[in-house]
């Protein structure tokens, strides 16, 4: 009977790791349709200024309306976007859609754009960005791009002559998600970032939880401060927090509380009315993706 169960066991597991493997390779195919189909847009979601409510940017997140199944999440796309090579693809029109949309911003109003760590390796990255500011005549200054610790696990003499080549373009580099992952301080001594994202596990709740929240702010914003590095907290939902973020000296917000992604139509509305205030018009609105 042991066996009989074992046996039956196996076969059960190998076939939904069939199942599992067949349904990757159909969402696969159907990843490397998804441009010319047109079935990936952009969402922007506002960054504030602590201080002053003021819009500083907005961060520029890809979306992918799949014709079946509807929305799907870039946590669910982007791994493996990256692992069947269709990430330049999709980062490039990501920069170039939103680059051309910024465009038409206020001068004041900044784009950040995500760029893979698989994009910040390719060696021709920094000619295609350069390529993208020529063509809609956009100022350097103007693009922010988020990039994650995963950077440096490749090889660092290579990492080191990107980063002086972004730099040399004079675009902006914010290190995202900091505090998860690989983090480590030697990195920030390294690379010249403009801004730290401190990650959303730091920030939400960080008003009522514990303590512990608080005191990791604080000091990453210390760091930042005496780095010359502006600070942005992500996944700001409350007031409190809000209210603690600010006291903390965190220098921009990026959360619900000022805004979810939101289609280019009403981003631009928003950046032209150029201030916004926490749990404003566009807050109480449901989730727009
Ligand atoms: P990320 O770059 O850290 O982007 C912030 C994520 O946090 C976004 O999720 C945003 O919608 C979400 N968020 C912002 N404020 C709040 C809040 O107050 N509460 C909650 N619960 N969530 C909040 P999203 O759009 O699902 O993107 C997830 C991740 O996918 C991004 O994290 C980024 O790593 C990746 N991603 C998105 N677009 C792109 C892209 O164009 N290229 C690349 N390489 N990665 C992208
Ligand atoms: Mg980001
Ligand atoms: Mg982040
Ligand atoms: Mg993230």
């Amino acid at each position: 009977a042991a066996k009989a169960a074992g046996r039956g066991k196996h076969c059960f597991y190998e076939a939904s790791m069939h199942s599992e493997a067949t349904d990757r390779q159909v969402l696969e195919n159907d990843l490397r349709q998804a441009l010319e189909r047109q079935e990936m847009t952009i969402a922007y979601q506002p960054i504030v200024r602590a201080a002053s409510e003021e819009i500083s940017g907005f961060e520029a997140l890809v979306r992918w309306n799949h014709p079946a199944r509807g929305p799907i999440s870039p946590d669910k796309f982007i791994g493996l976007a990256e692992e069947c090579g269709m990430i330049g693809k999709i980062g490039e029109f990501v920069l170039r859609s939103a680059v051309a949309e910024a465009a038409q911003w206020p001068e004041q109003v900044r784009i950040a754009v995500n760029l893979s760590p698989i994009q910040f390796n390719d060696p021709h990255i920094c000619d295609t960005i350069a390529a993208v500011l020529a063509d809609f005549d956009f100022k350097p200054s103007r693009l922010e791009l988020e990039i994650t610790e995963g950077v440096f696990l490749a090889d660092s003499d290579a990492t080191a002559g990107t980063f002086a080549r972004l730099k040399s373009l004079g675009v902006r580099l914010a290190l995202d998600d900091f505090g998860t992952g690989y983090s480590s301080l030697g990195y920030l001594k390294n690379a010249p970032f403009d801004k730290i994202k401190i990650d959303q596990s730091f920030v939400r709740g960080a008003a009522s939880t514990t303590k512990r929240n608080g005191a990791i702010i604080r000091a990453i914003v210390t760091l930042a401060d005496s780095l010359d590095m502006d600070t942005t907290a992500e996944g700001v939902e409350t007031h409190d927090d809000l209210f603690l973020i600010r006291e903390l000296g965190v220098s921009q917000v990026q959360g619900y509380i000022f805004g979810k992604p939101m289609p280019a139509e009403e981003a631009r509305e928003l950046a032209n009315s150029s201030r916004v205030e926490a749990d404003g018009f566009q807050c109480i609105r449901e989730p727009r993706q």
